[in-house]
């Protein structure tokens, strides 16, 4: 499991470079970081036993399909709304009372997120308004449940060693949030907005549409640090984030706390009207919710 959960301290130490290396996103980090961690926590705690074949098809497990354990998803969802509170603490109040209806009712996790990984936004909502619960912070927290849910299955999947080229996640299906490039070759990675596992893609191809030809994608970045940059698409109008994680020491699964210091190149292409990858339609329910929009 090792090699597909990163280790805490790795995670952790990555972190305290990014608050040195760029002080002006530290309430980014104080805010999100809490999660990050208590999510990898959980995912080592509850990580299941590796699945020796891989399914016939893609995605091996599609997220609609995830299986979700009513106990470890209520556990888990009541550890993470503590790391919820610690990073955003004005939301103590509103979380008291999530939390006294969980150890109430507890089968409503599972419920609500079996409901949010088929698409459905209104059983939440509903839910919100009759417990008289912070709809937004409930969306969160299901969000994140679910997705720690999805990861901790698909965690258990055999890994993809070929050059997957479908846009779409081959192991839930969801779309890419995040580009790595690494390697002595500049090899390009792309990490699941959702289960957080990541698949090998072409290096000068459109992740939304799939466009592969010279010049068709531009890079945002800010003077001085093109490491770091957005990437649009000229025929489809998307973009995603990318870092170029060749000067740094850390393995591509360990990676993720790196999006969290790139908001500032949302702001910079979406002057452009531009769309992030992992929203569309469908998936409007999945984009991240204004809570975690701190920048
Ligand atoms: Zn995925
Ligand atoms: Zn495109």
């Amino acid at each position: 499991m090792s090699s597909i959960i990163p280790d805490v301290r790795v995670l952790e130490n990555l972190l305290e470079q990014l608050r040195k290396e760029s002080p002006e996103h530290g309430l980014v980090l104080d805010a999100f970081a809490p999660l990050l961690l208590q999510r990898e926590n959980l995912l080592h705690e509850h990580a299941l036993k590796r699945k020796p074949k891989a399914a016939a098809e893609y995605p091996l497990l599609p997220r609609r399909e995830a299986p979700l354990c009513a106990k470890v998803s209520a556990q888990a969802a009541l550890a993470l709304l503590d790391a919820i509170v610690a990073g955003l603490p004005a939301n103590s109040d509103a979380a008291k009372s999530i939390m006294a209806q969980l150890h109430k009712a507890p089968g409503a996790v599972r419920r609500l997120c079996k409901a949010f990984l088929s698409g459905d936004s209104t059983a939440l909502e509903t839910y919100a308004a009759k417990h008289q619960l912070s709809a937004e912070l409930l969306k969160f927290l299901i969000v994140q449940t679910s997705q720690f849910m999805l990861a901790r299955s698909v965690n258990a999947l055999p890994e993809i060693l070929e050059k997957h080229t479908s846009n779409l996640c081959p192991y839930c299906g969801s779309r890419p949030d995040l580009s790595i490039i690494h390697g002595s070759g500049g090899e390009r990675r792309l990490l699941c907005s959702q289960c957080g596992r990541h698949w090998r893609y072409t290096r000068t191809a459109c992740v939304f549409c799939g466009v592969d030809t010279p010049e068709n994608l531009r890079q945002y970045y800010v003077e001085g640090n093109k490491e770091d940059r957005a990437v649009l698409c000229a025929t489809c109008n998307h973009y995603i984030l990318e870092t170029d994680i060749r000067k740094r020491d850390i393995a591509i699964q360990a990676s993720r706390p790196l999006g969290m210091v790139l908001g500032h190149l949302d702001a910079l292409v979406q002057e452009e009207d531009a769309i992030p990858v992992s929203v569309e339609p469908e998936d409007a329910f999945f984009s991240p919710p204004a809570i975690a929009r701190v920048q």
